[in-house]
């Protein structure tokens, strides 16, 4: 294996690129991110002869910002129409790796997406050669070999292991519309919570009867969310909330100013979709967090600029400077979701 392969939401190619340069050289791995604009993935092929398999394992998935799925990958492959099927045998079996299970996939982007028929009529044929070579058999570590087809010709080959990668094809998770939620937004609070909040936690961090606030609430997706886990809200926002949330009786609507607003008491969780800058984002929080008014937040950075990951990296840098000064022992994600366009959510959890 010689670089690692990352998927991404097509357009964020540069973010994810100097994301990962950046992130390699500072614990010592020097590299070069390969990538073509719109292509839904990026290559980082590192310099030396060490397994690029450290690197993954020192850079996992939850620590990326960009990324949606982070795969250990061969060189790419040209194939010939005529035989597709041995030239990707060839290498799985000459890589030494044998794998649990095959999962081909495409870049998220309509070009690709036309690829589906032809990644159909391969996969029985892939399984039952691979498993003839003994690549593809029980037992083998939970690694999963991945097929990223960006043509009918030209495939790469990775894989993954359990405990550091998406276990959702592309890297996406695709959720439901709740038909009775007020906006679509609110796919991104719950998308956020299945991301950062272990599912067998959910009774407990996301229990009926907490306190919660949301910044920016109108028309009410997110307070949706909050209200459905059974919490009262205050909704902060100068516009019009969803009357049928309203008439829940767990919505408290305060038409003010979210970045002046503060809590009677302490809550359990705040929640900020405000379109703002970053930067006053990201220090309104911190006020919140080192005085402690919430234990657990959800907030989005809009990022309508160019050079998107810079902006991301100084203000999770300032927070975590923050909470440290302060004394505040807390945990902070960043991830880019599926449901997040021009933004990334940052999750923050105190815990002492
Ligand atoms: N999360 C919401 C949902 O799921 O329905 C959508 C929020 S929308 C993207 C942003 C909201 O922030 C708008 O309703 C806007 O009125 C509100 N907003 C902007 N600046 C604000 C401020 N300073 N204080 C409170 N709300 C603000």
């Amino acid at each position: 294996p010689v670089e690692l392969l990352c998927y991404c939401r097509p357009g964020f190619e540069p973010d994810l690129a100097a994301e990962i340069t950046e992130k390699a050289e500072a614990i010592g791995w020097t590299g070069q991110a390969l990538f073509d604009a719109n292509a839904g993935f990026v290559r980082f092929r590192v310099e030396g002869d060490e397994p690029v398999n450290a690197l993954h394992r020192e850079l996992p998935l939850m620590s990326l910002v960009f990324a949606r799925q982070s795969l250990v990958a061969l060189p790419p492959l040209s194939l010939a129409r005529e035989d597709r099927l041995t030239p990707i045998v060839e290498q799985v079996v000459a890589s030494g790796w044998s794998f649990e299970s095959l999962w081909q996939e495409t870049p998220d982007t309509n070009d690709a997406k036309a690829l589906a028929g032809l990644i159909k009529a391969l996969n029985r044929p892939l399984e039952s050669v691979l498993k003839k070579r003994k690549a593809l058999r029980r037992k083998a570590g939970g690694r999963r070999l991945h097929l990223l087809w960006r043509a009918g010709d030209r495939v790469q080959l990775g894989m993954s292991f359990p405990g550091n990668r998406s276990e959702m094809p592309g890297g996406i998770r695709r959720l439901r519309f709740p038909h009775s939620a007020p906006s679509r937004s609110t796919l991104k609070l719950e998308e956020a919570w299945h991301e950062f909040v272990p599912r067998e936690q959910w009774d407990t961090r996301l229990a009926e009867g907490m306190q919660a606030a949301d910044l920016g609430a109108a028309p009410g997706g997110w307070t949706w969310q909050l209200a459905k886990r059974g919490m009262h809200v205050y909704a902060i926002d100068n516009g019009p909330m969803d009357k049928a949330l309203m008439a829940t009786g767990l919505v408290e609507h305060l038409r003010e100013d979210g970045f002046v607003w503060e809590p009677p008491y302490r809550l359990d969780w705040l929640v900020c979709d405000i379109v703002d800058k970053p930067a006053r984002v990201e220090a309104m929080m911190e006020r919140w967090l080192v005085r402690r008014w919430c234990r657990e937040a959800v907030f989005n950075l809009k990022l309508p600029m160019r050079r998107r990951w810079p902006e991301v990296a100084s203000c999770l840098e300032r927070l975590a400077q923050a909470l440290a000064e302060a004394g505040i022992a807390a945990e902070i994600g960043c991830r880019h979701l599926y449901h997040d366009r021009e933004e990334v959510t940052v999750h923050v959890r105190i815990t002492d």
